[in-house]
Formats: C-alpha cells, structure tokens, sequence
C-alpha cells in the first residue's frame, strides 16, 4: 500500500487525471469538489514539501513557478484573473499535505477560499 498523498499518486500515474498544464516540475488538473466555475489544483511535481510555507523557504524558485503556472491557465480557462489560495494547515482547511494552490476563477461570487 501506497503512503504517498494522493497528489504524489497523481504525479506518480497511480491516480490517472486529466493534465491541464504540465512543466518538468509542476502539474495541474481539475480539483475534483469544484468551489468555482474554474477551480485548478497547481502543484509540484516534488513531493518534498507538505505546504505553502516550507515551498516558500526550500524552493522559492520552484514557488514562482507554480503562480506563473497558475496565471496562464487563468488566462486559458477564465479572463486572466484569478484567486489563489493555499491552505496552510488543517486548521486553515488543508486536507492534503503536499503543497498545492487552488486557481479559482471565472465566476467567483459564490465561491469559498478553495476548502
Ligand atoms: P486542501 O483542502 O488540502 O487545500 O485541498 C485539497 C483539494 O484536493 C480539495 O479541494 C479536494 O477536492 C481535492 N482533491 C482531493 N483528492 C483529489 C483527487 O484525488 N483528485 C482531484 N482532482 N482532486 C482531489
């Protein structure tokens, strides 16, 4: 049995998805509990950092990235704006503990912060 979060499943091919952008070090792909019209997990191939905090200390780089990423399917799929969030925490919210930002976009009146 796999101790890998589901994220690195999906980077490993485990968890088959459908990819929407992909770098050699990050991928993204739909969040599968949609909170938007445009809801995109962005996340690093690596499965190195747990959250948005330590990507931020170990690879900032690699950080960088993830928001270029997260611009251009913003640009894609929506207007070119968006919201970015990173649940910092399970008591922020997060549930998955490989470091992910949520691109949500498109009609965001009704939407949460990404939880
Ligand atoms: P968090 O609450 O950790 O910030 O966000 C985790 C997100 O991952 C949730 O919005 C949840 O819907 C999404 N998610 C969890 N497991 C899967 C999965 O196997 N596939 C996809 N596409 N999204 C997932």
């Amino acid at each position: 049995m796999s101790n890998k979060t589901v994220f690195g499943q999906i980077v490993s091919g485990e968890i088959p998805v459908k990819k929407l952008a992909e770098t050699d070090r990050v991928l993204a792909f739909y969040d599968q509990n949609p909170q938007a019209s445009v809801h995109i997990l962005v996340i690093p191939k690596t499965t190195e950092y747990a959250n948005v905090t330590e990507l931020a200390a170990g690879d900032p780089g690699l950080l960088a990235e993830i928001v270029q990423v997260a611009k251009k399917l913003a640009t894609v799929y929506a207007d070119g704006d968006y919201r970015l969030v990173f649940n910092n925490g399970a008591g922020a919210g997060q549930t998955v503990f490989h470091v992910h930002a949520h691109v949500l976009a498109g009609d965001l009146t009704e939407s949460s912060a990404g939880g």
